[in-house]
C-alpha cells in the first residue's frame, strides 16, 4: 500500500498519533498501522451484531457507489452544522416564487437578473409566462454552480454570484424556504439543522455606520446600544416568529397531512458579512450576540461572506478581537463558529495561510471551524492541530464546496489528516442548492475519496450533535468517546424506556434528546437487512 492511499488508522478518536502524523510529514518510511477491512472506527461497547453487519455491507459494496448511495440516504445523519440557508434552496424553486410573485428576467450583457416586472419595459420576461427553457435554463445555471465547466467562469466567481442572481427572491419566502430545506433533511434523516441566517443584517449596519467606532470596544458597545439596537434585536425576533409562523402553515406539523420535515429540530446561527467596515462587523457581532441572549432559537454566531476578500483579509485579527472581547464580556457563554482556513495556495498570498485557523480557535474563541482547508500552511500546524483536539474544536467538512470554489479535492484535502490528528470532524452542506448537493453526497463523497467506513460515519453523525450549539450536558462521558453518561450507564443508548436516572437527564437537556433521537435511529438503520 502507498503513501496515497493509506488507509485510516483505528484509534484516531481516541488521542492523537502526533508522532504518527510527523512521520507521515517526514515521509512514507515507517507506514502507520492499516486499520482492518470492516473495522474503519474503533468500536464502542455498545455496539450490536447489527452494527458488525451494517459495516461488512457498506464495505462490500465499497465499489459500488450506487449502493452505497441507498445505504447512506438511509443512514440516520444527525445534524447538519454549517448550512447557509440563502444558500440552501434549489434554483428551481427560487424560481416558481419569483414567478408567483410577478418577477421578471432580463438580460444584462451576457447574465440574467431577477427583478420585479415593469408592464412597460418591453426587455423585461415575466417569469410566470416564461416559455423559452433556454431562458429559464441559463437562470438555474447562474444561480447555482450546474454546468460550470461551460460558465466560463472559476467555481469561486460562479459560487457567489449565484448568491447575488438569487438575493432578490431569497428573502420573498421565509416560511417555504425553511421547509423545502427541513423536508429534505428528513428525506434524509438527519433531524437537527443550524441554519445560517441574517435578519435586520442591513438595519444593524446602517446603526453600525451611524455610531461608528469610538475609542475602545467597550464604549463603541455601549454606544450602539445606546442607539437602539436592542429594538433590532426585538425586530429579528420578530422575522424568526413570522417565519416560524409560516412554516407551521406550510408543513401543517399539526395537522393530519404533517410534512417529515416537522421533525426536525431548527436551531440558528446568526451572519456577521466581514467584508465590510469594521464599524459594521462590530455592530452586527454585537447585535448577534444580544440576539443569542435574548431568543433561545438562535444559538450562535458566524462570520461570512469570502474569506479571501481584500477587507475579510485585511480586518481578519480586528475581527478575531472582537470576537474575544465580545465572549470575554458576555455574561452567559458565546457559541461561536467561524469559517476559518476556507483557503489555499494561489488564491491568496501564502502570508495569508498562515494564522486565521489558529487565531480563530484562539482568540476569536471559536469552538467550531468551518472548511479549514488551509490547515497545512498555518504556522506550526501539528501543534495547532493538538491545540484543535484537546480543545474539542470541531472542523465542519464541506467536500463539494471546497471542490467547487477552492479546487482543492481527493488527496489535497485535510480531511484524513484531521482524522489522524483526532480532531473532531462532522461532514456539511455548506450551500447545498447552489452546489446542488445534498448532505448524503457528502458523506458517499467522504467514504469514497478518504476509504471511511460505516463506524466513521456514524461517528460523524454523533459528533455533528455531540458539537452542535444546542444547550445541555452531552449523551457521552467524553467527547469523541462513546460511553454514555453516568445518569444513562445501565441503559442501551436510544431505548424507549430509559431508566428514571437517564429520562431525568434527558429531560435536563435538549442536546442530549437529540443525541438519544439518534441513537435509536441508528438501532434502527443497523437492523435493517443489511446481511447481503
Ligand atoms: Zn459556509
Amino acid at each position: 500500500m502507498g503513501c496515497g492511499t493509506r488507509r485510516i488508522v483505528s484509534g484516531w478518536r481516541a488521542s492523537a498519533p502526533l508522532a504518527l502524523l510527523l512521520a507521515m510529514v517526514a515521509g512514507c518510511a515507517n507506514d502507520p498501522p492499516v486499520r482492518s477491512e470492516n473495522a474503519s472506527a474503533p468500536s464502542d461497547a455498545y455496539e450490536t451484531g447489527d452494527t458488525e453487519r451494517a459495516a461488512v455491507w457498506f464495505e462490500d459494496h465499497r465499489n459500488q457507489p450506487p449502493a452505497l448511495r441507498i445505504f447512506l440516504q438511509r443512514m440516520p445523519k444527525g445534524g447538519d452544522l454549517h448550512s447557509h440557508l440563502s444558500g440552501a434552496v434549489y434554483a428551481e424553486s427560487y424560481l416558481a416564487w419569483a414567478a408567483e410573485e410577478n418577477y421578471c428576467a432580463q438580460r444584462v450583457g451576457e447574465t440574467l437578473k431577477l427583478l420585479k416586472c415593469d408592464a412597460g419595459d418591453p426587455t423585461m420576461m415575466r417569469l410566470a409566462t416564461l416559455t423559452d427553457s433556454r431562458i429559464y435554463n441559463q437562470l438555474i445555471d447562474e444561480m447555482s454552480t450546474r454546468n460550470l465547466a461551460f460558465a466560463g467562469r472559476s467555481g469561486h466567481s460562479d459560487f457567489f454570484a449565484a448568491f447575488r442572481t438569487a438575493s432578490p427572491i431569497s428573502r420573498l419566502r421565509d416560511g417555504e424556504v425553511v421547509a423545502e430545506v427541513a423536508t429534505r433533511a428528513a428525506e434524509q434523516r438527519t433531524y437537527y439543522l443550524e441554519l445560517m441566517i441574517s435578519p435586520q443584517n442591513l438595519a444593524v449596519r446602517e446603526l453600525g455606520r451611524k455610531v461608528g467606532l469610538r475609542s475602545d470596544f467597550a464604549s463603541t458597545r455601549r454606544a450602539l446600544l445606546e442607539a437602539g439596537l436592542a429594538n433590532l434585536v426585538e425586530a429579528g425576533r420578530n422575522e424568526l416568529d413570522h417565519m416560524e409562523k409560516e412554516l407551521q402553515q406550510i408543513m401543517d406539523c399539526d395537522g393530519a397531512n404533517a410534512s417529515p420535515g416537522c421533525a426536525v429540530t431548527l436551531r440558528f446561527l446568526q451572519q456577521t458579512s466581514r467584508n465590510r467596515t469594521p464599524a459594521e462587523v462590530f455592530a452586527q457581532l454585537v447585535f448577534a450576540v444580544e440576539f443569542l441572549r435574548a431568543d433561545s432559537r438562535m444559538v450562535g454566531l458566524n462570520l461570512i461572506s469570502p474569506e479571501d476578500d481584500r477587507i475579510s483579509l485585511r480586518d481578519y485579527t480586528t475581527h478575531m478581537q472582537m470576537l474575544e472581547f465580545l465572549v470575554a464580556t458576555a455574561p452567559e457563554p458565546v457559541n461561536v463558529a467561524l469559517h476559518a482556513g476556507e483557503l489555499t495556495l494561489g488564491l491568496v498570498p501564502p502570508e495569508e495561510l498562515r494564522f486565521h485557523i489558529r487565531e480563530a480557535v484562539e482568540v476569536g474563541q471559536a469552538r467550531r471551524i468551518g472548511h479549514g482547508v488551509d490547515i497545512v500552511y498555518e504556522n506550526d500546524a501539528m501543534e495547532l492541530l493538538e491545540v484543535m483536539r484537546e480543545r474539542g474544536v470541531l472542523v465542519e467538512i464541506c467536500l463539494t464546496s471546497n471542490d467547487t470554489i477552492l479546487d482543492v479535492r481527493g488527496d489535497d484535502h485535510p480531511l484524513p489528516l484531521y482524522l489522524e490528528a483526532g480532531v473532531p470532524l462532522a461532514l456539511a452542506t455548506d450551500d447545498e442548492g447552489i452546489s446542488r448537493i445534498d448532505l448524503s453526497n457528502e458523506y458517499l463523497r467522504a467514504a469514497l475519496s478518504y476509504d471511511l467506513g460505516y463506524r466513521d460515519l456514524k461517528t460523524m453523525a454523533r459528533n455533528s450533535l455531540a458539537h452542535s450549539f444546542l444547550p445541555g450536558a452531552s449523551l457521552w462521558q467524553q467527547p469523541g468517546a462513546f460511553t454514555l453518561t453516568p445518569a444513562c450507564a445501565s441503559d442501551t443508548p436510544g431505548s424507549k424506556s430509559p431508566t428514571r436516572a437517564c429520562a431525568d437527564f434527558l429531560a435536563s437537556s435538549e442536546r442530549a434528546q437529540e443525541q438519544w433521537r439518534l441513537e435509536a435511529e441508528l438501532v434502527d438503520f443497523e437492523t435493517l437487512n443489511w446481511a447481503h
